[in-house]
């Protein structure tokens, strides 16, 4: 195991051995070794890497180290991304909530993963840095796929920018078993009150988190922005259009119908809960 203490010493070691694999908090990495699902023969600490440390918050964007844990994003990010907050705060176990990071949840693509469906309500970018220096991506163009990420080889994700946006933020689940691992439908909204803009992400229904955009883009035009009030009845007929925005997941841990039903009502609620916050 190797134990870096600074991002340039911790890329060296990647650039070194393409076989090295970097470990945040293990909670996905040491559960996978633990069952045999994986075999790594040279893990790479980047717990002691200073910059994948702390919180930054200025006047347009919040700036999140890759190393920030649930449970420092529930403590540090509550008043700017309660969204984030609150989906740090809905990981079942303490354990988890004190190791787990939101590098490695980057890293993991889990179709679980919690932390994606948010950023892309949050319209996130998310930086990277390996070999050939540090890059930008769009949070929704770094998971292509489960477990599939589109860093290359010696990258690692650093930090994530989220633009401040003022405004309610919403963040739902539901799962088999409440709040542990095993979501079956994730929706984080963002109703965007500057840029009069409805940001909606949808995690755990599809094989990658997704924003559906038409529904986005019906409830902004049929929201009054001045008062920030709309229909009644559009909380249900944006839920309508998020669950029909792609087909579901069919999979044992839930049917397809039961996955777009739950979309649909967490959509919905997330949205009647922002229009009357
Ligand atoms: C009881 C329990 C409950 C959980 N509940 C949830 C939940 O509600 N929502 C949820 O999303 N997850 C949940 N998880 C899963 C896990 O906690 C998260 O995915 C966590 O964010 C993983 O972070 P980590 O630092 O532990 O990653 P690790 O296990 O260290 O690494 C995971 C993967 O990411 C890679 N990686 C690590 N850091 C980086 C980096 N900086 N850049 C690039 N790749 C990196 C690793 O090589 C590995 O492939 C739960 C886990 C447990 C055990």
């Amino acid at each position: 195991m190797s134990r870096p203490r600074g991002l340039a010493e911790a890329i060296d070691v990647l650039r070194a051995d393409p076989a090295a694999v970097p470990l945040g908090g293990g909670t996905d990495l040491l559960v996978a070794l633990r069952a045999g699902e994986r075999s790594v023969r040279h893990v790479v600490a980047l717990r002691r890497v200073e910059e994948l440390a702390g919180v930054t918050t200025g006047p347009d964007a919040v700036d999140l180290g890759a190393g920030l844990t649930w449970a420092g994003m529930e403590a540090q990010v509550g008043a700017t991304l309660p969204a984030l907050a609150a989906a740090a705060r809905a990981v079942g176990s303490p354990q988890a909530r004190n190791a787990g990071t939101l590098g490695g949840n980057l890293g993991s693509a889990a179709i679980t993963g919690s932390t994606l469906p948010v950023l892309l309500a949050l319209d996130a970018g998310v930086e990277v840095a390996g070999p050939a220096g540090t890059r930008t991506v769009p949070a929704g163009d770094l998971v292509r796929g489960p477990g599939d990420v589109a860093l290359h080889a010696g990258e690692i994700v650093t930090r994530v920018r989220i633009p401040r946006a003022r405004g309610p933020q919403q963040f739902l689940k539901v799962g088999q078993r409440g709040s542990v691992i095993t979501a079956v439908a994730q929706v984080a909204l963002v109703l965007d009150l500057g840029a009069r803009r409805v940001r909606c992400g949808v995690g755990a229904a599809t094989p990658v988190a997704f924003r559906p955009r038409a529904a986005e883009r019906a409830a902004e035009a049929a929201i009054d922005w001045d008062a920030v009030t709309a229909d009644p009845d559009l909380p249900r007929r944006f839920g309508a259009l998020v669950a029909a925005d792609r087909p579901p997941l069919d999979d044992l841990r839930a049917s397809a119908a039961y996955r777009r039903h739950a979309v649909a009502v967490l959509a919905e609620r997330a949205l009647a809960r922002a229009l009357a916050a």
